[in-house]
Parts: C-alpha cells; structure tokens; sequence
C-alpha cells in the first residue's frame, strides 16, 4: 500500500528529506510538500539574489547529501570551475545547486510521487489512522514532518509596541522593500551584531548607502573571521563515547585554548574539533547544565562558532574605520516612535538610561525560538493539539534527538535547537535528513 506523507516546509529541511526519500525509498511513497511562499529548494537563506552574501561553511562541507560529503564540490567544479573546495561560494549558488539536483532527481523513482503546493498548513488533527491536513483544501495523510524552519526574531523589547508598525521598523533583514527604504536615509540602526547584521551591512554598501549605521547589541560582540588555515589545528581532544559535564568541557576548552596560545595554532580550530560531537555532548547535560550554558556562554559560543568569510569582514571593517558604523553596547529596553524617527531607549554597564535617535530599524536579532510566542495559526493549532510541545528549555520543540516526536510525526533543522543545540547548518541538516528517510519514512 503506498504511504502518504506530509511534509511541510520547502526550505532546506524539507527539500533534503524529499531529496533522501526519492534516494532511498525501495516502497511506494506518495510525498505532499506544502510551502506558503512557494519558496521550494531554497527556504530563507537561500533565496538572496546578491552574490556578495556568501555562505559561511566552505564549499567542501556543504554537500546535500550525508552519503556523498563531495557532492556540492563535483556540482561546483562542473557548473563554476573557478571555485575551490575551500572557498565560501555565494549562497546564491548554493541555492541554485539544490534547486538544480531536486529538478533532476525528482522522477528518478518511479515508487515515489511528489505533489509540490504553494499553500499554507493552517492546522492538522490527528485521526485514527494518520493525520488531516488543512490549508484552503484538506488532506489526508499518514506521515508528518514538521520542517518550517526558522521563524521571524522577536520585537525588541519596548514599553510600547506602537514602533512595530511603522513602515521603518524591519522585522524582516531581508525584506525587498529594505533596499528602496534606506537610500533616503540619513542614520538607521541595526539590533543584533551577529551574522544576518553581517549580511545587512554587505546589502548597504553594495546599494551605496551613505548614511550612519549604528549596531546596538548586549555584549557588542561581532562574528569572528574564518582564518585561511594560517595556523595549523589543534589535535582532536573529545572521547566519542564519553559523557562530559559541562565543567568538564569549561576545563578542557580552557586548557586548549592555553595550549594554542602556547603552541601557535588555531583557537577556532577548537570549536571545529568540537562540532561534530556537540550535539552528543549536549544531550548529555542536565536541565540545569543546558540553562547554565544558556546564561553563561550562548552568546561566547556563537561568536566562536559563526564565523564570517574574510571578504565579508573586510566590507565590515573599512566602514568602521571610515567611521559609518558606531557599535554601541548595550540592551534596549524601549523604543518610542514620532512621525519623524525613532528614540531607542538602552542601557550598559556605564550607565543606566541612554538614547539614540534614529530613522529606520532593522532587527537582526536572531529567530524567535520559543514556540509558546509563534503567532503562526499552525504553531498555535499543534501546540493546541499536543502534536508538540515546546522544549524545556524554550528552544524549539520537544522530539529525540532523531526527530521522531511521536508515532508517524518527524522534525529536523532548527525545531531540533533545544534538543541537539546544534541543528541548523546544512552538514546537519543533512545528516538529520537522511536517517529521517531511512529510519523512518522509507522502510
Ligand atoms: C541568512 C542565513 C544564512 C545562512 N548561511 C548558512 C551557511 O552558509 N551554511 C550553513 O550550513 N547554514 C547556513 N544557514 C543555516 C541554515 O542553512 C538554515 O537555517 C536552513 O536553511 C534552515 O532550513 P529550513 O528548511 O529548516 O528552514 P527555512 O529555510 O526557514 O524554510 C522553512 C520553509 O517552511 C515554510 N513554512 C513554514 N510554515 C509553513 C506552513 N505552515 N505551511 C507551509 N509552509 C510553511 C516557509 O515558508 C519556509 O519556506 C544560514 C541561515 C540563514 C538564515
């Protein structure tokens, strides 16, 4: 009997486990894949037009399939020669890659059938034997996965929320209509300093924006810059099997990090050593470890860990030095909006109260992870229905650390952040995506 699954989500977690099914399913499948945007293969990140937003893994660890680590270099060398395995390719690229294996893969299995629909899932029951779906139309099926991805950031914190619905307050970095909304400009301020402020900083000076720039963030940490293998690595340091406590790993990154000092060699290489087995480590903290981490070190991991290209640096850099950039430290606490502009309300260390005055608002302040605040009617119908419930800790949705959540109903990519820390890069997406296929959807 052939077995009908939903999966909702074309972004890059759907697509890998369509991809995966088609790859590997040996029984007749019957695949419906709903996107609201119609934004199949490419998702959010992937969908930028601008070649100067490059992807921050290098081209040599962004195969989309887990079984074939040098797939997206063969694609490369094949489609752009000029680009090295080591390079960090435009993401622009990267999306035409997936687009271009999903076109030419997706008749390949005569078992599988894939139905693609621009609609949105406003709400799925659970029936007796499987699940009804409803956008405008309603659906019936057997399997479910859950792959919508990252959702908006939260508005900054404000004792009024009137600002969010002025036309220039962008919930939304990437929004087409940010581009025409700054030129005119004299002085707009990023919130968040990490990798999206990144990407927001490249669209600025390539559309020539003259004005100011201020970014405002709690410890003003900017990402750090991917070193072009000047120092060698450090040797790989973690047990695969071994369960750490997070002193444990406190006390061995420290000693790493003197022993790199010492030794003249990479300090991220300590994190890379480390990626592949973070998401077994974090598992094994407690509550309490993951919370601790959370409070404590979040913020230095990130920096650590989302590193920028050099070219990118380099954009953000020579605006900093010509002074078009203030980098402000410090946490909002209000913003109040005239006709005119924006007053933004934050404070520091130094000192309590301070203000700055601007004319336009971008938020980069990373996804809103806490599904218990997602507005969207199919969050708030599954979370009604119990089909999921959100994380202890507030990251993403409870599931294990496969992404099965209950019988018959799957998840990967960012839903995993609270159980796997680590979820929403493309190396893991895809390993996620292609144990999901054969785990659980294929056989
Ligand atoms: C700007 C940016 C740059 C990145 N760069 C890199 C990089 O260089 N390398 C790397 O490894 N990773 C990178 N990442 C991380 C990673 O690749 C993404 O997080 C990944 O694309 C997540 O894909 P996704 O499919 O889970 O989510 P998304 O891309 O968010 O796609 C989810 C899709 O689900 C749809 N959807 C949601 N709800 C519904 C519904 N109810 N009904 C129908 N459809 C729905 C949405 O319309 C959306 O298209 C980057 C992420 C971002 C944001």
């Amino acid at each position: 009997m052939t077995s009908t699954i939903a999966i909702i989500g074309g972004g890059i977690s759907g697509t890998l486990t369509v991809l995966n099914c088609i790859k590997q399913s040996k029984k007749p499948i019957s695949i419906i894949w709903f996107d609201t945007h119609n934004n199949f293969c490419k998702g959010y990140a992937y969908s930028t037009i601008e070649e100067r937003h490059l992807l921050n893994v290098r081209a040599n660890n962004m195969s989309i399939f887990f079984d074939e680590p040098t797939h997206f270099t063969q694609w490369l060398n094949q489609h752009y020669p000029h680009y090295n395995p080591t390079d960090f390719v435009p993401r622009k690229i990267f999306g035409e890659y997936v687009n271009d294996i999903f076109e030419n893969t997706k008749k390949t299995n005569q078992l599988v059938s894939i139905t693609q629909l621009a609609e949105e899932v406003i709400s799925i029951d659970k029936l007796d034997d499987g699940f009804e779906l409803k956008t405008k139309n309603t659906y019936l099926v057997q399997k479910l996965v859950l792959a919508f991805g990252n959702f908006l950031p939260p508005h900054p914190r404000s004792i009024s929320s009137d600002y969010i619905w002025s036309e220039n307050y962008f919930q939304n970095a990437f929004h087409p209509s940010l581009t025409h909304k700054i030129l005119n400009k004299n002085n707009i301020t990023i919130i968040g300093s990490g990798l999206t402020m990144i990407d927001v900083v490249i669209s600025l000076s390539k559309n020539k924006y003259k004005g100011l720039i201020h970014i405002i963030s709690p410890h003003a940490y900017v990402p750090e810059v991917h070193h072009e293998n000047a120092f060698p690595s450090v040797a790989p340091f973690i047990e695969e099997e071994k369960i750490y406590s997070l002193s444990e790993i406190l006390s061995i990154v420290n000693k790493q990090l003197k022993t790199a000092k010492k030794q003249g060699l990479n300090p991220h290489s300590i994190i890379d050593v480390m990626r592949p087995y973070f998401q077994n480590i974090w598992v094994n903290f407690s509550i309490d470890e993951q919370h601790q981490f959370l409070r404590h070190l979040r913020h230095k991991w990130g920096v650590a860990r989302h590193r920028a290209p050099m070219q990118s640096m380099i954009v953000f850099q020579e605006l900093i030095s010509n002074n078009k950039i203030g980098l402000i430290k410090g946490r909002v606490f209000d913003i109040k909006y005239s006709e005119k502009n924006f007053v933004i309300f934050f404070s520091n260390s130094q000192q309590s109260s301070q203000t700055l005055n601007t004319d336009l608002i971008i938020n980069c302040t990373g996804p809103e992870a806490d599904y218990t605040k997602i507005k969207m009617p199919l969050i708030q119908n599954l979370l009604k229905n119990q089909i999921i419930t959100p994380n202890f800790i507030k990251y993403g949705i409870n599931a294990q650390k496969d992404g099965q959540i209950s019988q018959n109903v799957y998840t990967l990519g960012p839903p995993l952040k609270g159980v796997l820390w680590e979820s929403t890069a493309v190396p893991e997406i895809s390993a996620q995506a292609y144990k999901l296929a054969v785990n659980f959807i294929c056989n």
